[in-house]
C-alpha cells in the first residue's frame, strides 16, 4: 500500500537514485479527477520508476484504475477502465526537447521540486476519453435516453418550427 506520493520531489534526484514507487491510492485523494467523473471506482494502482538511460533522466509510469463516468449518448453510468502508460524524459528547458530520443515524451521540469501526486493526477486526467460512450448498441434505452428530454410537453418540435418559418416566408 502506497501511503502517499511526495508532494515535493526533485525528479532529477529521484532518477539519479533509481527510485520507484508502487502501490495503491484511494481515488478520493484525487479531487480534480473526481470532479471530472461521475464517481470513483476502484483504487488507483500506481507504478512509478525513475532512472537514467542514455543520459536521459526519465520517469516510467503505469497507472490503472476504473472510474464511473456518464455515457455521453444515453447519459447512464458507464464503468470505464482507465490505464495510462508513459515514459517521460525530463528536460530543463524547451531547448533540450529535440535532444531526447523519440521514445521519451518530453516533460519540462520547471521547479526544482515538483508534486508527484499532481503529476499522477494529471496523467490520469489526460487519459480520460473526451466523449465517453458505451460500445455501439449497448446504450440503455429510455428512461435514461429520450424520457427526460420529452418530459416537457410545452416544447416545440424543431421540424414544426422550421415548417412554420418556411410558411411565413412564402407569405411575404
Ligand atoms: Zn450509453
Amino acid at each position: 500500500m502506497l501511503s502517499s506520493l511526495p508532494r515535493a520531489a526533485d525528479l532529477y534526484q529521484l532518477a539519479a537514485a533509481g527510485k520507484s514507487y508502487t502501490g495503491r491510492i484511494d481515488p478520493s485523494e484525487f479531487q480534480r479527477l473526481l470532479s471530472a467523473v461521475h464517481r470513483a471506482g476502484r483504487r488507483v494502482e500506481i507504478s512509478l520508476r525513475f532512472g537514467v538511460e542514455e543520459g536521459v533522466h526519465y520517469l516510467r509510469g503505469e497507472l490503472d484504475t476504473e472510474l464511473v463516468v456518464l455515457c455521453q449518448r444515453c447519459m447512464a453510468p458507464l464503468d470505464l477502465p482507465l490505464g495510462s502508460r508513459f515514459l517521460l524524459g525530463l528536460v530543463r528547458s524547451a531547448g533540450e526537447e529535440p535532444l531526447l530520443p523519440d521514445r521519451f515524451e518530453p516533460f519540462l521540469v520547471e521547479q526544482r521540486e515538483m508534486d508527484l501526486h499532481a503529476l499522477v493526477e494529471d496523467e490520469l486526467l489526460l487519459s480520460l476519453p473526451l466523449v465517453p460512450r458505451h460500445p455501439a448498441g449497448e446504450c440503455l434505452q429510455p428512461p435514461y435516453g429520450g424520457g427526460g428530454r420529452e418530459a416537457g410537453s410545452g416544447r416545440q418540435r424543431p421540424f414544426a418550427v422550421l415548417a412554420g418559418l418556411a410558411a411565413r416566408g412564402e407569405k411575404q
